[in-house]
C-alpha cells in the first residue's frame, strides 16, 4: 500500500452516521504530491491496456476519472444519479442500506466494443459500481476493470464484484 497516498486520506468517525468511518479524499486532493502519485499509479496501470473510455461515478469518481481520461487521451463518460443527465439515458437501480438509488448514463456515450475503465473513489459493498458496470455493458461496452483509490475489503464489495459481476477490481489502498 502506498503510504503517502494512504496517510493523505482523512478519516471522520461517525459520518454520516454513528458506526461509519468516513474516508475523506478531500485531504488527498489538497495534497498535490499524493494526488499526483494517485493519478500516476492509475496511468501506469492502464496506459497499455487499450482503454478507449474512462467512466467516472458521481461525484468523487469524476475528480479522479477526468484527470485519468485526460492523461490517457480517451473520452471521459459521466455516470450520475437519476435526473442529472440532460440527454436520453438508461437507468439502473441499486440497493442502499435502506432503500435504493438509481444511476444513469447517456445512451449515446458508449460505443459498442468500447474498452471502458470504471472509476470511483471508494468501494464498500460494491452496489454502486455494480450498477455502473451493468449500465456500460447494456450499451455494449466491455468493462476492462473497475478501479478505486480505496477498498474496504471487510465489506466484501470488491470480492463480490469480481465473482458475481465477473469484473476485476483494483484499489490503491485498503482500510478496515
Ligand atoms: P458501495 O456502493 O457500498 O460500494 O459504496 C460506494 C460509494 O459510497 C462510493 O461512491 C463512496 O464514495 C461511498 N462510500 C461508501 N462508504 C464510504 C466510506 N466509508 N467513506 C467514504 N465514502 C464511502
Amino acid at each position: 500500500m502506498n503510504q503517502t497516498i494512504a496517510s493523505s486520506i482523512r478519516t471522520i468517525p461517525g459520518h454520516p452516521k454513528p458506526g461509519i468511518n468516513f474516508r475523506d479524499i478531500t485531504t488527498l486532493l489538497e495534497n498535490p504530491k499524493a494526488f499526483r502519485m494517485t493519478i500516476d499509479q492509475f496511468v501506469q496501470r492502464y496506459m497499455d491496456q487499450n482503454i478507449t473510455a474512462v467512466a467516472g461515478i458521481e461525484s468523487r469518481g469524476f475528480v479522479f476519472g477526468s484527470v485519468l481520461a485526460y492523461e490517457l487521451s480517451v473520452p471521459f463518460l459521466s455516470i450520475r444519479k437519476a435526473g442529472k443527465l440532460p440527454a436520453e439515458t438508461i437507468s439502473q437501480s441499486y440497493q442502499l442500506e435502506y432503500g435504493e438509488d438509481v444511476m444513469e448514463i447517456h445512451k449515446d456515450c458508449v460505443k459498442p466494443g468500447d474498452r471502458v475503465l470504471i472509476i470511483d473513489d471508494l468501494i464498500a459493498t460494491g452496489g454502486t459500481v455494480s450498477a455502473a458496470i451493468k449500465l456500460v455493458r447494456q450499451l455494449g461496452g466491455v468493462v476492462v476493470e473497475s478501479c478505486f483509490v480505496i477498498d474496504l475489503p471487510d465489506l466484501g464489495g470488491s470480492k463480490k464484484v469480481q465473482e458475481e459481476m465477473d469484473c476485476p477490481c483494483y484499489s490503491i489502498c485498503e482500510f478496515e
